[in-house]
């Protein structure tokens, strides 16, 4: 009766992640404990059926439910464990399965030479706990490999695949199961004596289990983990670092020092952080990048007239403004003092130039110290290839333009083809270089 025994197969499948994932999930309230000893009792069991209990699928297929679904959906659950805490905490079950068998065959060891009474239910089958052993431990020993291999995996597509979570899982997982199972096989016949059709039936069971778990996986990140998350929006005083894991509060440490104290900008570090690896990144996409320098002018003046008070408001607002105007992909820094640096990845020359005019055009809607004055800056524009290919390359071009734009009276934007302003009559002149 395959049929049903298929659906039995999914239905183990579903009980198995739903039940791990609620336990992965209970981490909040228990800690990650709980789910990492389920994980590891699971791993006899897992062993057991993979040199015991097949079951015969539709197609030929023989299916093993111990390397099938236990074992691909552990694959799958660690990597679980890394999206939401970090590697370190993948780590654990990973070293903790690995001692635990070493233990466990030293234990064996020491038995099989302790007498014991004999007739007191069956006897030890010590040649079976050994072939356990031995699977065991290999099946670790890959797992270690498979751990960390999941992880680069998912990180590197993450570069084309992006935020598809579900997506990223399913492929790594398929292609770090087809590495396990063409290495756990060999072993597991020898051992055994599984035939040669639990090879090819293992791959195709392990990668379908795989996809089904990046399925529920990516359901339960998407509508457990997130709803959660999104709770922390407004919490009790006191819940926050019950909830907050780890790796989530290394990742709000880490967004909150890289912001601008003062307008909420990226801040230097971060642009140094980011900025070359982005623009490199884009380069070899073929993809122009463009780096404004933006400097508001007489900006001196504002803080003798009106205060320093005034002064940091012009600096909040022209920051808001800048953040107003940009792509999503554009990133802005303050650089320093009254300068911000943006980086419009996929920018070309003409697009620099229309995101500087309108920037321009913004700032001089916009009003300080209680709408004394209307604000002007001026804008150094590079752009790569032409300009430089790096961000420091392209940083100290930008940097030359803006110097000519306030030499040339302010209120304008500098590129290599010349300054332009939005008032006087001789716009867009070629400047001699
Ligand atoms: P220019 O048109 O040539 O740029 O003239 P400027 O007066 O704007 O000259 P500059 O850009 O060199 O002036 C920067 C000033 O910004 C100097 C400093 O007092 C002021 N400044 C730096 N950081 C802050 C800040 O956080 N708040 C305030 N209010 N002022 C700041
Ligand atoms: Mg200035």
């Amino acid at each position: 009766m395959p049929y049903p025994d298929v659906a039995l197969l999914a239905l183990q499948l579903v009980f198995y992640v739903c039940v791990m994932t609620l336990l992965f999930g209970l981490r909040h309230r228990y800690g990650i404990g709980i789910f990492f000893c389920a994980l590891g009792a699971m791993h006899f069991l897992e062993t057991y059926l993979a040199a015991t209990f097949y079951v015969a699928v539709p197609g030929g297929f023989l299916v093993s439910p111990g390397s099938t679904i236990l074992f691909a959906g552990k694959i799958v659950l660690l990597l679980l464990v890394y999206i939401r805490e970090d590697a370190t905490a993948v780590r654990q079950p990973i070293y903790g399965l690995f001692a635990g068998n070493l233990l466990m065959i030293g234990l064996v060891a020491i038995l099989r030479h302790t007498g014991h009474v004999a007739g007191i239910g069956p006897n030890p089958d010590f040649l079976f706990m050994d072939q356990m052993g031995l699977l065991m431990l290999w099946g670790t020993v890959l797992l270690l490999a498979d751990g960390i291999l999941i992880i680069l995996i998912y990180e590197r597509i993450g570069r084309w695949f992006g935020r598809h979570v579900t997506l990223r899982i399913a492929v790594s997982g398929v292609a770090v199961l087809t590495f396990d199972q063409f290495l756990f096989w060999p072993v597991l016949h020898m051992v055994t004596g599984v035939p040669l059709v639990t090879l090819l039936s293992g791959w195709v069971a392990k990668s379908t289990t795989a996809v089904a778990c990046a399925l529920l996986v990516g359901a339960y990140l998407r509508f457990v983990e997130k709803r959660m998350f999104d709770g922390l929006n407004h919490p009790r005083l006191g819940d926050v670092f019950d909830a907050l894991t780890y790796r989530q509060r290394y990742e709000c440490l880490l967004e909150a020092s890289g912001r601008d104290g003062l307008t909420g900008v990226g801040d230097r570090g971060r642009m140094e952080r980011e900025c070359e690896r982005e623009i490199a990144r884009t380069l070899a996409r073929s993809l122009p990048v463009s780096v404004l320098l933006i400097d508001i002018d007489n900006f001196k003046m504002v803080n003798d007239q009106y205060g320093h008070i005034a002064g940091d408001a012009l600096l909040r607002s022209l920051a808001a403004m800048l953040q107003a105007n940009l792509r999503e992909s554009d990133q802005v820094y303050r650089f320093g003092g009254d300068e911000f640096v943006v980086v419009g990845l996929g920018i070309g020359v003409s697009g620099a130039m229309r995101l500087a005019e309108r920037l321009l055009r913004e700032a001089s809607e916009l009003r300080f110290a209680g709408g004394h004055g209307p604000a002007t800056i001026s804008i150094g524009v590079a752009t790569a290839p032409d300009d430089g290919r790096t961000f420091v390359a392209l940083l100290s071009r930008a940097d030359s333009q803006l110097y000519a734009a306030k030499q040339d009276g302010r209120n304008r934007i500098a590129t290599a083809a010349g300054t332009w302003s939005p008032t006087g009559p001789d716009s867009r002149q070629p400047r001699p270089t």
